[in-house]
């Protein structure tokens, strides 16, 4: 706990027990919970006590381990709380609402961001209503019995970076031209009434994990996001790292070390040169793998490496497909689509191979948009350059995300959830 005040240490007990009892399957008994999280009896007595005043945590019952005698068995009551979820991604802006277990209960896909920020903004907040209205009529009511509404706590936005998320302000997100100095958290309240937290899609994905369930809090966990770009987060101890100015994680210029092609930025064979989507597409063009087609984000003529820093929003549906298109060539067993698949996961793996005596992780997540359909394909690459040193040493684990395409949104709400209920905050 160096470094850490007395604050820091309370809220990180707090959730520690909530997060003890939140992934407890079918409730947890108290006795466990001072297990799982190394807390005295007394201090785990007096946090779920105050869980409990807030309508967060019930008690039911109690059970039995055999010895000793009986504890009490708690559960989270996962309507106490919802949040609101959006991801602002080049390629699909996707709105969720979520309950305290960070499940889907209400879900928008808004398809390609709008040509204005405004309109998004517009669109983002009838979605909100609309999925209340839903609820209202599936029968949902905040836990004191009232409105849905009122069992909103407020609404997470994951965007990519650069963002001032102190300030609540989209910079200059790359492949989303419009969104430049744009106030998107006072944009947001306005629309939607509630209070509003902005975070990179990065750091939003990892969260999404750990509510999830997939990260033990006590490891320190490496995420990967695979979309337009890549880019990774950290989280120790079961929080993210985001550094001075939540950038943390930009790690598309990271050099691979492999025999590439100069960069924008002026150094080698930098990571984004092989793994941005645009990058794969401009190379598999120049194969005449996939035909030249106007509108989409890649001008046919482009050479890789000033695809890669230059690619936009234009068409990103249609790289998608373009993507899809390209893996189902490799599939077929086309040696050239298969070699630039093969090598998204070459680079990544050398990246992560420095990544790793960074971090030191005990598990490597990689998900995001377009990693579902180039996982097959790129992982055993991947895991052989990312093992080849200490990683396979230390037995770091690497396995694909299991949240699947909503991770941005769900991450994003539990973003919200996370600073709600962290006492710290309050
Ligand atoms: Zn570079």
């Amino acid at each position: 706990m160096r470094g850490s005040t007395m604050p820091d240490i309370g809220a990180r007990n707090e959730m520690v027990v909530l997060q003890a009892i939140r992934l407890g399957e079918d409730g947890i008994a108290q006795a466990e919970v001072m297990r799982r999280s190394g807390l005295s009896r007394q201090a785990v007595s007096q946090i779920v006590r105050r869980l409990i005043d807030r309508g967060l945590v019930e008690t039911d019952g109690t059970r039995s381990n055999g010895r000793g005698k009986p504890s009490t068995v708690l559960r989270i009551v996962p309507r106490a709380m919802l949040a609101a979820g959006v991801h602002l991604d080049p390629a699909q802006v996707t709105v969720v609402i979520v309950d305290l277990l960070a499940r889907v209960v209400a879900q928008r896909s808004l398809g390609l961001p709008a040509s204005s920020p405004e309109a998004d903004v517009r669109r983002i907040g009838d979605a909100v209503a609309d999925m209340l209205g839903q609820l209202r009529a599936e029968g949902f009511a905040a836990a004191d019995g009232g409105d849905v509404a009122g069992a909103v706590a407020g609404l997470g936005i994951a965007a990519p970076a650069g963002l001032d998320s102190a300030r609540g302000i989209l910079l200059d997100p790359p492949w989303l031209p419009t969104w430049r100095h744009v106030p998107i958290v006072a944009q947001l309240e306005a629309a939607t009434g509630l209070r509003v937290v902005l975070d990179k899609d990065t750091n939003a994905a990892l969260t999404a994990e750990s509510w999830a369930g997939s990260v033990p809090g006590d490891e320190t966990v490496l995420y990967i996001y695979v979309g337009a770009g890549v880019g990774s987060a950290v989280a120790g101890d079961g929080t993210v790292h985001r550094g001075s100015t939540t950038q943390a994680g930009e790690i598309g210029h990271l050099p691979t070390g492999l025999d590439g092609p100069v960069c924008a930025c002026g150094r080698r064979a930098c990571l984004g040169l092989y793994t941005d989507a645009s990058a794969l597409l401009a190379r598999a063009r120049e194969l005449e793998l996939l035909p030249c087609a106007p509108g989409i984000a890649v001008a046919c003529t482009a050479p890789a490496a000033a695809a890669a820093v230059t690619g936009h929003a234009v068409g990103e549906e249609r790289v998608a497909d373009a993507l899809a298109d390209l893996v189902r060539l490799a599939m077929a067993g086309n040696a050239a689509a298969r070699e630039i698949i093969a090598g998204h996961g070459r680079a990544l793996g050398e990246a992560l191979r420095t990544l790793i005596g960074v971090h030191d992780p005990h598990r490597i997540i990689i998900g995001g948009p377009y990693w579902g359909l180039l996982a097959e394909l790129a992982l055993p690459e991947l895991r052989e350059r990312a093992l080849d040193g200490a990683g396979r040493e230390h037995g770091v684990l690497i396995e694909s995300s299991r949240l699947g395409d909503d991770v941005g949104a769900i991450g994003a709400a539990s973003l919200f959830l996370e600073r709600e209920l962290s006492p710290a905050r309050r």
